[in-house]
């Protein structure tokens, strides 16, 4: 069931919405590749979208360098995804908040359908369910149209586009999800990226380290994860493009030892994108790559004794 979205956007600079200059080109630069894709979807090619972060990089890890300030500094709009997944750039983007719009779009999302990890942190993976990346947006369009000076209509127009492609996107993963045996839909990855996901598509989900990758890993985690795999009979493990895959190699080895041998299904993408000229380095080509790897990986008969 979707609930009713109410928007409630603030960005902190009351004034800056008037002080856009009409001769050069609105410029918006977003934390994330994956919110740089849905923005350009919803304005037009007038409008320069550029992310800070590119494949390969975890955004619970960045720290802005001098480039990157130069990007925020020259941006009329910044949108980043909130939810404390940019941990370590909180601070710069509160205080570019007191000079020009920033959105943080998991703050303007549902709250109702926000997951909480351990200490109530909120989980800020909302980009893993196409459904709720959707209503994510739901809240940009009125605030991108006013800024930009785009009219209301053309921003509406590509937002239910926008919706649209999601609805397919989410539509085609439960059919691919589908055809895993409900024993098997288990998806063990380097750190909870999946919890959204498992939700939408009610699948059972765990990964080594918590929603941010910024903990500590200690050695009860690995035994604990070893064991599900073990109980479990769990197929295959996934490790992630932007994460250290070698707390992964130790859960894998220590099931082994315990007589129960994991696959590495593919390795995913799930907090960046894969490189820019493949199919991957798209919001939707890096869904629909997790998606196919995830199903073939786990749609295999059980190869252990
Ligand atoms: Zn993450």
């Amino acid at each position: 069931m979707r609930i009713f979205l109410l928007c409630l956007v603030f960005w902190g600079c009351i004034a800056c919405q008037s002080e856009h200059l009409q001769n050069k080109s609105f410029n918006i630069v977003t934390t994330t590749s994956f919110l740089a894709d849905g923005i350009r979807l919803l304005v037009d090619s007038t409008i320069q979208v550029k992310s800070l972060m590119g494949p390969g990089i975890d955004p619970h890890l960045f720290k802005p360098g001098p480039a990157e300030l130069a990007q925020l500094r020259s941006a009329d709009l910044v949108i980043a995804n909130g939810l404390h997944l940019e941990g370590r750039m909180e601070e710069v983007l509160r205080s570019f908040q007191r000079e020009k719009p920033v959105l943080l779009i998991g703050d303007i999302s549902p709250r109702q359908l926000i997951l909480y990890g351990q200490a109530k942190t909120p989980d800020p993976h909302i980009w893993m369910d196409p459904l709720l990346w959707a209503d994510a947006f739901y809240c940009l369009p009125d605030t991108l149209a006013r800024l930009t000076g785009l009219s209301d209509s053309l921003v509406w127009r590509n937002y239910r586009q926008l919706k649209d492609s999601l609805t397919s996107l989410h539509k085609w993963t439960q059919s691919q999800l589908e055809t895993v045996p409900v024993q098997s839909r288990w998806l063990v990855t380097a750190h909870d990226a999946f919890g959204y996901f498992g939700r939408a598509y009610h699948w059972q989900v765990k990964g080594l380290q918590g929603i941010s990758t910024a903990g500590d890993i200690g050695l009860q985690e690995v035994n604990e994860l070893i064991n599900l795999l073990v109980s479990h009979q769990i197929q295959a493990l996934f490790t992630e493009s932007a994460v250290s895959a070698r707390n992964l190699e130790a859960v894998r080895a220590g099931a082994e030892s315990q007589g129960w041998k994991v696959a590495w299904g593919k390795s995913l993408y799930t907090d960046a994108p894969g490189n820019y000229n493949t199919p991957e380095g798209s919001y939707f080509g890096m869904f629909r790559y997790n998606v196919m790897a995830i199903s073939q990986a786990l749609n295999t008969k059980a190869t252990n004794p």
